[in-house]
């Protein structure tokens, strides 16, 4: 979806690096987390700053390649490393799908995937807070309390695109990327704003043994992206007058408002709604419109939504890859817009 906004962007957007540049693994030594170019750090620090949606003052930033590598030293930082049994890892569902696959796939002896957080018992755990939800769009908070407890609160999608901005966040470990936030999943870098030293060094550590450090280019990339994304808004007088959330945020609008019209039409799904709120950041009041369309089958003979749409060339992801049953699917509102106006007619020959 973002593609269209990049290609009008051009020259002003684009990054030229020299092959001299950025050899090191080195960025700055002094930093705690050694290897963030100083560039990128600023960058982020003023579109955080310009939106509202993070604290970051006396904040340490630590970078990944995509926040899915930040994910993994979020959860090594929080589980420590000579306790008898795993940590466990929860979630409220419908959870973000990755999270049980990434917990796991390496079967540490630190940590486990532990499912539902409702249904979990116990004082010691890392709870993972996704706001908005990736599936269901929804804006979740921690739903255990307890001294012992950890949280990690993926933040991808709090982004004025998706969603009102009523507050800067404010949490231990906060993940972010630019997957989500400009489009550019394909950079592979993501950042986590971290309130303790000792948590943002320990992740620094599980990303210098994984890979020592985050790719330069894409971070020299990144700080350009940002910085243009930040001048249009600050410098509004730039050669193209078009900025990313105002162009993200009129492109879902429009389609979820299609997507709403063509569901009703078939009486065969429903969707969430969400709550008018004020954005701080816009000062526009809105519903939120997720990156994702969390489409619940209403039909009692329908037991299978994804194998259902599929039939209909439509590609759903299951409900229980997120926790809950097949009744559910989730599909994507960021493709591109033939892909999304093909969804559509397809959808809507079910009318
Ligand atoms: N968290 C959430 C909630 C996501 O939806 C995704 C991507 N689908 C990620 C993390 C991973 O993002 P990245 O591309 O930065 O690794």
């Amino acid at each position: 979806m973002f593609e269209d906004f990049w290609a009008k962007k051009g020259e002003e957007a684009t990054v030229v690096i020299p092959g001299w540049q950025t050899l090191s693994y080195f960025s700055d030594v002094t930093n705690v987390c050694w290897f963030l170019e100083r560039d990128f750090g600023q960058e982020v620090r003023r579109l955080h700053k310009l939106v509202g949606n993070a604290v970051t003052e006396d904040r340490y930033i630590v970078i990944g390649t995509g926040s899915t590598q930040l994910y993994q030293a979020a959860v090594f930082a929080l589980s420590p490393p000579d306790a008898s049994e795993p940590m466990s890892v929860v979630s409220a569902v419908p959870y973000y799908s990755g999270y049980p696959m990434k917990t796991d796939y390496l079967r540490s002896g630190l940590f486990r995937w532990a499912g539902d957080a409702r249904a979990f018992k116990g004082e010691s755990y890392i709870e993972v807070v996704c706001s908005p939800n990736n599936p269901d769009g929804s804006m979740n908070k921690a739903v255990l309390n307890s001294e012992t407890g950890k949280t990690i609160h993926d933040l991808a999608y709090y982004w004025p695109q998706y969603t009102a901005i009523t507050e800067p966040a404010d949490h231990d470990i906060m993940l972010f990327t630019v997957s989500k936030s400009t489009g550019h999943a394909g950079t592979r870098l993501g950042w986590a704003i971290v309130k303790d030293p000792n948590i943002a060094k320990k992740m620094t550590k599980f990303i210098a043994m994984n890979t020592i450090g985050v790719s330069k280019d894409s971070q020299l990339r990144a700080a350009k992206i940002l910085k243009v994304i930040s001048d249009g808004y600050e410098h509004p007088n730039t050669k193209s007058s078009m900025r990313l959330f105002d162009f993200g945020r009129d492109r879902l609008a429009k389609r979820w408002e299609r997507l709403r019209e063509v569901v009703k039409a078939t009486k065969l799904f429903s969707l969430p709604e969400y709550p008018l709120e004020t954005c701080k950041f816009t000062r526009e009041k809105f519903a939120a419109y997720p990156a994702f369309a969390w489409l619940k089958c209403e039909k009692e003979e329908i037991e299978d939504c994804e194998s259902f749409l599929k039939k209909l060339k439509i590609q759903t992801r299951g409900g229980m890859h997120f926790g809950v049953d097949m009744k559910y699917v989730r599909v994507s509102m960021l493709d591109r817009e033939e892909t999304f106006k093909l969804f559509i007619e397809r959808l809507a020959s079910l009318a």
